[in-house]
């Protein structure tokens, strides 16, 4: 039984179809319980834990939360003292930290406690410092450099640390758990950012494997409670293997299972309970896949604990929960279900954006989660007892909620609640309080090292420090209870009567760009049926022959065709040229399986990659369509004297020579093209020799869309005889060119020996690219991201990162990940979805980067070679030569000046530097004369401000990775070699490709100046 996710409706039919499953008895008990709650818990508010009023206080909505956030997600891990002292010198002068002294109740939250905390406490401060605890924090910036506030203030965080973890080792925490009552029933979970390395993936399962044993051994001897009345271990699949996802499926398989395998027997055999946690929506097929495979064991059959969470903000949730029934059914054993309703609400939204979306996979409302949360909680509460229901909450009304649905239901079957360590307490011992036989709670208890905690801190802090959290308002006194608690129901009925239930100020990803243009349509690699569509598309979508090259003699017809061409079509109104552009993208967006299958037969991309690029030049089309609009459609009226109108125009400059090159063969072949028609300038076009397939269809769609044929002829053929003739043609009005440095040079030359006119020339360059990490960033993260930079398409991006500049403190830890994660790439045919890296070009392209590591091998440079495709997988049409891979590369310099040129592929080059040497690395990276891309990894805003203005990089991106620029979001291009500018996608690239004209008309020549005679 496999879960197929369904066809996506729209948000509104969804919550709709939500409402009208659910029965109204539970609501009016839901909204009494809820309130009975809440107002219990606020009369004693003076027995809150900590943590419940330090979100309370310190929010998201105030500059001092978000400044303990970042001190918290980052103090802890930085391993030298001067940064982390410049990280608690920002974080600390940026909040007003008096405001929040006296405001709380709460010892652990008042400042001046904090204070207390800090100095008399925890650390022997100098007298004057403990004296004056009402402005410890001014104090504390003023003497910033002093180790003992440095050591104080890591402290600070250890202690909000220790809040939410239950222990630092499983034996600490188990040891906690026998002496404090809240913390009787637990489901531990071993902190930790996902696996990046299979050495990860094998810690993480040992820890998990002696955490078991551990809680195993710890069980009292004669205990004869249920399964489900002993602690539980929580896991999350990530955490067992680095490649987890859809695109990985086999390796997932292979690799992944088997340790969940070992870890489910384990807890089988030692009669405990094994939830595995839910993660990202786009690994949800896959997490079910598993699970299902789980469930199946034999050697598990008569154990009732396994478990899943499942996300009710997910809008598929409601047919996971009857997936997870049938199976439940089909196999005849009781599984758990721990409902949740989502910890990565945020994170899912930004990346159904990115990606480009029909749809969000979750809501985006509120209140439509709380309302699946029920449904779900419906079905599961009618599916018992082969499922056993987990409701994990902080939300009193969810809690009045659920109660109602299990009292409707027959048998009141058994159920638990759960809640995260250190939240909900209160209100939890409220409910037990007020209600005769309330059902077992179970706490989520984290373990772990307190470096280990920080994303997950985050993420709990991020979660429940918004306004629309229940945790964050529950307590605070300015909001009635009738506003705490509402009925999620009533909500939603209200707004349907305005329109739409998605949120207004969430657009759908199509619609992220507003009016002016649509967004370009991606695809969702977490679907199977998205996959299998992809692997057919090179099949029924085969390549065809090379085309014949055109000799130079047919560059002068081009031209001439073109100049003939170029009076019509810029008498053509914008608009009529803009729409050109926009049925082109919605023409690619409809072939898209078509160019897919070219980019990966042609170009070598991964499926990935070619996505990227159709979008790419989809939106290029929609872009220039918008700007033409905005720039060209009426002209500017310039102000002057009476009498007379004076108009500026802008117009097409004639016939453009396109140059594009190979890697991206589509997107700036399109993007080059489409920007110079619809200025109203007719084309001549050369596509790079190894890719001329994907542009001359591109070509064929534009005639399809509407552009004359004389108004762009493209010509496959050899580059330098398109040069030396195009360049030379009298009817050239500019040139555009993507391609090396030597080559815009060359161009350059040659347009001026030129006779004639000055022409312009828009050149996009190389780069050597650098990515500066210092020892705030999150090595997780940085490792992911120069990954990603350096050997996405093959490292065969301008943009691509070529020198990791990461901050001698943390570099070994940093290499160490790189080369564990390097083990994990798959380099490959790119038809296989599994595949990573494909070939480069050419055989010439791979014997140039050998050459390069051949030499740096020779001086000992040679840190990380990974692997290379052990056989060519068969099935395939056509084969790629084995010599055009090349394995990805991790190669160690003394110096930033030693990388002197380009490496075009998967070879990415790490040097160290001193923190206090950055300012000679900014001077070293300069002197190379490149300005393309930069990558900063920094917590320290100072840093990134000064790295910013110190670097002549086009394009700066921080805490992120430094590829994929988005069309009019990060328009792309460089300075002094890397290009002349302006940049591709942005707002002044138009202008370039266009020349003013003034009209100046005397109104008073025929009669009079009858505007200025007829005024009041
Ligand atoms: C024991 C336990 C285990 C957990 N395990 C997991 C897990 O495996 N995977 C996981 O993802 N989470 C997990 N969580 C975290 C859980 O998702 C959050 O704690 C939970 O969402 C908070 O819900 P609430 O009912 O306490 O609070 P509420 O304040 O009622 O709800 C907050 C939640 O509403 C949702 N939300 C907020 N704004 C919007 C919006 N605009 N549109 C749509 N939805 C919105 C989000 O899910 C947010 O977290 C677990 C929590 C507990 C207690």
């Amino acid at each position: 039984m496999t879960f197929t996710s369904p066809r996506p409706r729209s948000e509104s039919a969804d919550v709709q179809h939500l409402v009208d499953s659910l029965e109204d008895a539970w609501r009016a008990p839901a909204i009494a319980t809820g309130r009975l709650l809440v107002s219990g818990a606020r009369r004693r508010a003076d027995e809150r834990p900590y943590l419940d009023a330090f979100l309370q206080e310190f929010g998201l909505s105030n500059q001092e939360g978000i400044a303990l956030m970042c001190l918290a997600e980052a103090l802890l891990r930085i391993p030298d003292d001067d940064t982390a002292d410049r990280l608690i010198a920002e974080k600390v002068s940026s909040g007003n930290w008096d405001a929040h002294s006296g405001r709380s109740s709460s010892l652990f939250v008042n400042a001046s406690t904090w204070g207390l905390m800090l100095t008399g406490r925890l650390v022997e401060l100098p007298d004057e410092m403990t004296g004056d605890t009402r402005n410890w924090m001014r104090g504390l910036s003023q003497r910033m450099t002093e180790p003992v506030v440095r050591n104080a203030l890591r402290r600070a965080m250890r202690i909000i640390g220790g809040e939410f973890v239950v222990g630092r080792s499983i034996d600490e925490a188990l040891k906690r758990c026998a002496s404090e009552p809240a913390l009787a029933l637990c489901s531990f979970d071993m902190l930790g950012e996902g696996a990046r390395t299979d050495a990860d993936a094998e810690r993480y399962t040992e820890a998990y494997a002696s955490a078991i044993e551990a809680i195993a051994a710890a069980r009292p001897a004669g205990d004869i409670t249920s399964l489900h009345g002993y602690h539980a271990i929580s896991i999350k699949l990530s955490a067992l293997d680095p490649r987890y996802s859809l695109t990985q499926r086999k390796r997932t398989l292979d690799r992944l299972l088997p340790r969940a395998l070992e870890l489910t027997r384990l807890a089988a055999a030692r009669g405990l309970g094994l939830t595995i946690d839910a993660e990202e929506q786009d690994r949800l097929e896959l997490s079910l896949e598993l699970i299902g495979a789980l469930a199946r064991d034999p050697a598990m059959r008569n154990w009732p604990g396994l478990g899943l969470a499942v996300q009710a903000y997910g809008r598929r949730a409601p047919q996971v929960v009857d997936h997870v029934t049938a199976l439940a059914n089909e196999l005849r054993r009781p599984l758990a279900v721990r409902l949740v309703k989502g910890a990565y609400w945020d994170s899912e939204i930004k990346r159904a954006q990115e990606r480009g979306l029909a749809e969000y996979p979750v809501y985006t409302r509120k209140c439509s989660t709380d309302v699946a949360y029920l449904a779900c909680a419906r079905k599961l509460i009618s599916a018992a007892p082969l499922v056993y229901s987990q409701f994990a909450t902080h939300n009193a009304h969810t809690i009045g909620a659920i109660l109602a649905i299990r009292r409707a239901a027959p048998g009141q079957p058994a159920l638990e609640f759960q809640r995260l360590h250190g939240m909900g307490v209160l209100l939890y011992d409220e409910a037990r309080r007020q209600i005769t036989d309330f059902p077992p709670v179970r706490v989520y208890a984290p373990v772990g090292p307190h470096a280990d905690l920080l994303a997950y801190l985050v993420r709990r802090l991020l979660e429940n420090g918004a306004n629309t959290s229940f945790v964050n308002r529950f307590m605070d006194e300015r909001v009635s209870v009738d506003d705490v608690v509402v009925d999620p129901v009533d909500e939603i009925r209200a707004r349907l009567k305005d329109s739409s239930l998605a949120h207004p100020r969430i657009p759908l990803p199509p619609q992220l760009f507003g009016r002016s243009r649509r967004n370009s349509s991606g695809l969702d690699f977490g679907l199977e049926h998205t996959l299998q569509n992809l692997r057919k598309i090179c099949q029924t979508h085969p390549i065809s022959e090379l085309p014949p090259f055109k000799p130079p003699s047919a560059v002068a017809p081009a031209f001439e065709a073109a100049a003939s061409a170029f009076t019509a079509w810029q008498q053509r109104s914008v608009e009529d040229r803009a729409a050109c552009l926009e049925r082109a993208a919605d023409l690619l967006e409809e072939q898209r399986d078509q160019f897919l299958s070219l980019l990966v037969q042609e170009a070598g991309k991964t499926f990935s990659d070619a996505l990227a690029e159709v979008r790419e030049a989809a939106d290029f089309c929609r872009y220039y369509a918008a700007e033409a609009r905005l720039m060209l459609a009426t002209p500017q009226r310039l102000v002057g004297p009476t009498g007379e109108t004076n108009d500026l125009h802008l117009v097409g400059r004639g016939v453009f020579a396109c140059i594009s090159p190979w890697n991206f063969p589509l997107a700036i072949f399109a993007g080059q093209i489409v920007a110079a028609l619809v200025t109203g300038n007719t084309v001549v076009a050369k596509p790079a020799e190894t890719t001329p397939r994907v542009a001359l269809a591109f070509a064929e769609l534009l005639q399809h869309a509407g552009i004359p044929s004389d108004a762009l002829k493209v010509l496959p053929m050899i580059g330098r005889d398109f040069g030396e003739t195009a360049l030379e043609h009298p009817a050239l009005a500019g040139v555009v060119f993507t391609g090396s440095t030597a080559t815009a040079r060359w161009l350059n030359q040659k347009l001026a020996s030129r006779q004639g006119a000055i022409l312009p020339l828009i050149a996009e360059t190389g780069g050597i690219n650098a990515m500066i990490v210092d020892s705030t960033a999150l090595p997780e993260q940085v490792v992911d991201d120069a990954i990603t930079s350096a050997f996405g398409s093959a490292g065969q991006r301008c943009s691509a990162l070529r020198l990791l500049c990461v901050q001698e403190d943390i570099a070994d830890r940093i290499i160490d990940m790189l080369k564990g994660a390097i083990d994990t790439l798959v380099v490959g045919d790119p038809r296989d979805l599994a595949v990573d890296i494909g070939p480069v070009i050419s055989l010439e392209a791979a014997r140039q980067l050998r050459m390069h590591v051949d030499e740096m091998s020779r001086k000992g440079r040679l840190l990380k070679v990974g692997r290379l495709p052990s056989a060519q997988p068969i099935g395939y049409l056509t084969s790629i030569d084995p010599g055009r891979y090349v394995a990805p590369h991790l190669i160690e310099l003394g110096s930033a000046r030693d990388l002197t040129r380009e490496a075009f592929g998967p070879v990415l080059h790490v040097v160290r530097y001193a923190a206090h040497d950055l300012p000679q690395l900014l001077a070293d990276l300069r002197a190379n004369g490149y300005g393309l891309t930069l990558g900063i990894q920094s917590r320290l805003e100072g840093t990134r401000h000064s790295v910013y203005a110190l670097s002549n990089a086009g394009n700066v991106y921080v805490n992120r990775n430094m590829i994929g620029a988005v069309v009019g979001v990060q328009p792309f291009g460089g300075s002094g070699l890397s290009g002349t500018g302006p940049k591709a996608g942005g707002p002044h690239y138009l202008s370039r490709f266009v020349t003013e004209r003034t009209l100046t008309i005397n109104t008073t020549a025929t009669g009079g100046n009858t505007a200025l005679l007829s005024l009041d």
